[in-house]
């Protein structure tokens, strides 16, 4: 197949087009480089039937020599930092982009998934959060340019599927970890194995008592798949998480465990409209795609420590030749 991802050279979509490409399929990634890395392309740039387009989405695409098969729509600003670094730039993305993405998706006649997120829910009023659940989002807070845009960018497929009988679907994705994550993003994870490695106190916004629930990426990612390709998932949404719900100071503890038990946790103010509990109802992923996350926290904190390990003696060696 010819698949487009939008936001491939994200921390999820890289792993995505890398999948596509073992699985045979010919791939072209779009990807602005405002929040995505070309660090994340590195052991699939070459791949003959790989093509990268350094391309923003609020514009028309039109370089496609052939047509698209399947249109996975990745691309959009996802930490609470990078967002609130990009606020217009992540309305854009997910209002205007996402019109792009299923207008090409509807030329061609493709199958069509865009990612949202669990922040459709806000701060959930309802827990664990099933798909039907409405959501709590504060409209005009610092977190809105996100939630909001992707209530849209979910709102505005639904019509494409609805009025035009766009063969797509929709994922909301909870927090999501692993290798190529990040490490400057300031979100949870990045932040607390590098403080870990560095040996600096690790950061608690808040009383640490507000949860989350962590997946492993490639779990993510195998999710994505079945919800494209299996049958009956069109105008479909779907909560893609794991349901291992942990507070902000029980991670902390378990990082800390993990890299050095030594460390000191400290508590600053917590950030305005946090979320103090998010957990996925995983019920229709399971029983409708027969998915559900395979990789335990423990093994996946594991690998994700490597990559951060990897990526700082990479980092501080560059630095060393720059400065000899
Ligand atoms: N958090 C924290 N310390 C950090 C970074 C994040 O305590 O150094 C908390 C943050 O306040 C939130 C949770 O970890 O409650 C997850 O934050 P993240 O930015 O990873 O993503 P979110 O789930 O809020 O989108």
């Amino acid at each position: 197949m010819n698949i487009l991802v939008s936001g491939g050279a994200g921390f999820i979509g890289s792993h995505l087009c890398e999948i596509l490409l073992t699985q045979g399929h010919q791939v072209t990634a779009l990807d602005n480089f405002i929040t995505g890395r070309h660090s994340n392309l590195v052991d699939f740039i070459d791949h003959p039937a790989f093509k990268l387009y350094e391309h923003d989405i609020i514009e028309p695409f039109t370089q496609l020599t052939e047509p698209v098969d399947a249109l996975f729509h990745l691309a959009s600003p996802a930490s609470p930092v990078g967002y609130a670094k990009n606020p217009i730039e992540t309305h854009l993305v997910n209002s205007v982009g996402t019109h792009n993405m299923l207008k090409l998706a509807l030329h061609y006649q493709a199958k069509y998934l865009v990612t949202s997120t669990s922040e459709a829910y806000g701060d959930p009023l309802e827990h664990p959060q099933r798909e039907e659940y409405w959501g709590n989002v504060n409209p005009i807070g610092p977190r809105s340019c996100y939630d909001e845009s992707k209530r849209f960018t979910e709102s505005l497929s639904m019509e494409y599927v609805r009025q035009f009988g766009l063969d797509g679907r929709i994922v909301r994705l909870f927090n999501t970890y692993g290798p190529r994550n990040d490490p400057t993003d300031g979100r949870v994870v990045p932040n607390f194995i590098n403080q870990a490695l560095n040996g600096e106190p690790i950061t608690i916004y808040g009383d640490g008592k507000q949860t989350r629930s962590f997946s492993y990426v490639s779990d993510i990612v195998q999710g994505l798949l079945k919800v494209m390709f299996s049958e009956g998932t069109k105008g479909e949404l779907f909560n893609l998480g794991n349901p291992d719900e942990r507070t902000m100071l029980d991670f902390a503890q378990s990082i800390r465990t993990i890299v050095n038990p030594t460390l000191e946790i400290v508590f600053l103010p917590a950030r305005e409209d946090d979320p103090t509990r998010r957990c996925p109802d995983i019920t229709k992923a399971k029983t409708r795609l027969g998915w559900q996350p395979t990789v335990t926290l423990q093994e996946g904190l594991h690998k994700t420590i490597a990559y951060f390990r990897t990526e700082k003696e990479q980092r501080e060696a560059t630095l060393g030749e720059k400065s000899a």
